[in-house]
């Protein structure tokens, strides 16, 4: 009899579930994941991504609103990043990039803002690098995709060289060599542990090994924005990604759970959508400020 009972509970919870799972189908990829639909948000639902990951990592409510109401992130940071990088695609890319970019890029009077202009200056830096321009040789913008602990996991690779067993990651950054305080850790970090770079290493890593069979060598080509650009390759020779890897497992569970409303997403407080949706009831005194 109980054993009718448990079975019951079992069927109604994966009704249940399935109610849930049927609110993010209608979101389904109508295509193998390709570089048109890449950052479609309906790839997003079928497919984690170190990106996503990173966010969810930040703050679960922030980064679930942002799933279910994408809007299109023209930060110029962003934009600064992608202008490089679509430099280092293909001249067609980086025009098509630029003409479909043109009211951010330029400033009133049609001619490139400061960031632009020294966006500009950092691809000069490093088509002028002639060890990069040797090395950076390989399938641009290569979409990956693999399993990480159970889920579907998709990446864009800048340049992978499957013969050699190499892939580049291009990372613009404030300073290549400056340590960055971290709250968290409470230790000053690198840029590429600071931003969890390490994380998007391992995972399209993971992914290459799943797909090609071989091993893979993630490679970092940084250039900093500074008003003389700063370049360097970085290895990860010594790095243990197995750490990342733990993250991964030790959180994606939950994460998959907040994003199929399964589980209550954590608010972290202090980004700008905690911010601008906290409705604080507690007082709390000076001297804990
Ligand atoms: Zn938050």
């Amino acid at each position: 009899m109980q054993q009718t009972t448990l079975e019951n509970l079992k069927q109604s919870q994966n009704l249940k579930l399935l109610s849930q799972l049927s609110k993010t189908t209608q979101k389904k990829l109508k295509e193998p994941l390709n570089s048109q639909n890449y950052y479609d948000n309906t790839a997003d639902w079928r497919y984690m991504s170190p990106t996503l990951f990173k966010r969810f990592m930040t703050c679960e409510f922030s980064a679930l609103h942002a799933l279910e109401n994408p809007t299109e992130n023209n930060a110029e940071a962003l934009v600064v990043g992608n202008y490089v990088h679509s430099y280092f695609e293909s001249v067609k890319a980086h025009a098509t990039f630029v003409k479909d970019h043109e009211q951010i890029i330029n400033g009133r009077g049609g001619k490139p803002k400061a960031a632009f202009v020294k966006a500009q200056k950092m691809i000069d830096r490093l088509d002028n690098w002639h060890a990069f321009k040797a090395a950076y040789k390989g399938k641009k913008e290569a979409i990956v995709t693999g399993n990480i602990f159970g889920v579907d996991w998709k990446g864009k690779i800048d340049c992978l060289n499957v013969e050699a067993g190499i892939f580049f990651d291009i990372k613009t950054t404030r300073s290549i060599h400056d340590h960055i305080w971290n709250e968290e850790t409470r230790t000053k970090e690198n840029f590429v542990v600071r931003y969890n770079y390490t994380l998007q290493m391992a995972a399209y890593k993971t992914m290459l090994e799943q797909m090609y069979g071989q091993e893979f060598t993630p490679v970092i080509v940084a250039v900093s924005k500074e008003d003389h650009p700063d370049i360097q390759m970085i290895s990860f020779d010594g790095y243990d990604f197995e750490q990342d890897l733990q993250l991964i497992k030790d959180n994606q569970e939950h994460i998959m759970n907040v994003i199929y409303g399964k589980a209550e997403p954590f608010k972290c407080g202090h980004c700008d959508y905690c911010k601008d949706t906290k409705q604080p009831t507690d007082v709390i005194s000076v001297l804990d400020l």
